[in-house]
């Protein structure tokens, strides 16, 4: 495997100090592991398991922390959030209550940030693969910017304009060839990615937007991968992007906003990471004195620490080496450890005496030996029936998540302060089958 992507093995990080570190998690004397003031035993008891649990306040507080960077970075900047790590209706109308609009990387998505009450004009659209069809309705939809991937999709996009009789705002990816030092899964801007138009396209390109009737290029955008957890990647490409805006100003083509993508990493496994004062240095160093408004498109950074995995212990089975722990969550719960490797801290939910007394493989119950959440991971004696949380799962889990091996989609529930509510009931099982037809001649 490539980059700094933590593996399923090897970081010794303890279940104290995963819990030591996040800020609304704590441990209770006798309710045991609290999400903000909610003993998760109470919502594994009410829901069952396994269940996504949403902390609103660790959104809230990830949000504004962003905010306050870049204002202290004295940046005009402003947040559209990723809906792909987490497309949940109660968090996109919780984002966007605090001023976030929406990058959307579909139809569905964009529908999804409609209805959750963000505005149009607060929402971008992004993606290698935006359809005709996607495009004339972004367009009726008058959304505030398209981000176009290609001189074949600006060609579509302008003929669509022509015929639907509605400007478009657009952004041109720019592809900066720079390697985001991620999970090869998850980096998209080196040259042989399919993301973006190369940097020397991107001069004759805009100028040749700037004069087609009906597309008005508001700026430049990038997005160079996903868990960048260095500095240097973002420094790179943001050169690029200011070298660019520098040219196309000194063309005098209008240029006004600079969308700098996602990709700011998440310490998963306690490890260093930039964060938001890191990213808005980085920022500030390649964009001040522009006089333009930057976009920031953040999905894993403020979601991914606000939810965790509730799952309960099925059976211990003896192993060889080890023994593995059986939990009723799975790869079609959370695919990250099968796709892309991905370290997540594993903590008991019931009050134990703490220190881990062994190595265990931690597993869900899919037929697939890829269905492994841990590999040798210190942990607590743990009993069928007692419940851990798998932590960090709010983004890229319940969005990626299958009926694979036929078994409903997990319930989620979000907690406020002392209160909580389901805000997904489990699936029941006839819908796994409900909208399936068996011809009659059968
Ligand atoms: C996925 C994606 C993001 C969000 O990435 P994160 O790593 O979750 O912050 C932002 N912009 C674009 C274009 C994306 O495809």
């Amino acid at each position: 495997m490539h980059g700094s992507s933590p593996p399923l093995t090897g970081s010794d990080v303890s279940p104290a100090e995963l819990i030591a570190a996040r800020p609304q998690l704590s441990r209770h004397a006798l309710d045991g592991l609290m999400l903000e003031g909610v003993p998760l035993a109470a919502i594994a008891a009410e829901l069952g398991t396994p269940t996504y649990v949403y902390s609103a306040e660790t959104l809230r507080s990830r949000y504004a922390a962003l905010i306050a960077a870049l204002a202290a970075a004295d940046l005009e900047g402003q947040i559209r959030y990723a809906v792909k790590a987490n497309d949940h209706l109660a968090i996109l109308r919780l984002l966007g209550g605090l001023g976030a609009g929406a990058d959307v990387v579909s139809e569905g998505e964009l529908l999804r940030a409609l209805v959750a009450g963000i505005p149009a004009e607060r929402i971008v659209f992004s993606g290698v693969g935006k359809s005709r069809d996607e495009l004339a309705h972004a367009l009726e939809a008058r959304i505030g910017q398209i981000n176009i991937e290609s001189t074949e999709e600006l060609d579509d996009l302008s003929e669509l304009v022509g015929h639907l009789g509605r400007a478009a705002r657009v952004a041109l990816r720019v592809n900066p060839d720079v390697d985001a030092g991620t999970h090869a899964k998850i980096t998209t801007g080196r040259a042989q990615d399919k993301f973006g138009i190369p940097a020397g396209l991107i001069p004759s390109l805009y100028a040749r937007a700037a004069a087609l009737p009906g597309i008005i290029p508001v700026g430049l955008a990038l997005h160079i991968g996903s868990q960048v957890l260095s500095l240097a990647p973002f420094r790179k490409s943001f050169a690029v992007l200011a070298g660019l805006a520098r040219g196309l100003r000194a063309a005098n083509l209008p240029l006004e906003r600079l969308d700098c993508g996602g990709g700011l990493g998440v310490p998963y496994a306690n490890e260093p990471a930039p964060g938001p004062n890191g990213l808005a240095g980085a920022l500030g160093r390649a964009f001040r004195g522009l006089g333009v408004e930057l976009l920031l498109e953040p999905g894993r950074w403020l979601v991914a620490p606000a939810g965790l995995l509730l799952a309960t212990v099925v059976r211990v089975k003896s192993g060889r080496e080890r023994p593995f722990v059986v939990l009723d969550a799975g790869m079609n719960d959370l695919m990250r450890p099968a796709l892309y490797d991905a370290w997540h801290g594993i903590v008991p939910v019931a009050v134990t005496d703490g220190e881990p007394i062994g190595g265990a493989d931690v597993v869900g119950p899919i037929c697939e030996s890829a269905d492994l959440f841990a590999r040798n991971r210190p942990l607590p004696r743990l009993c069928p029936g007692d419940r851990v949380a798998v932590l960090d799962t709010g983004a890229y889990g319940r969005v990626m998540a299958s009926s694979y091996n036929a078994r409903p989609l997990a319930a989620e529930a979000m907690v406020s302060g002392e209160r909580w509510a389901m805000i997904r009931p489990r699936q029941p099982f006839q819908d796994l089958w409900a909208k399936e037809r068996v011809p009659d001649w059968l």
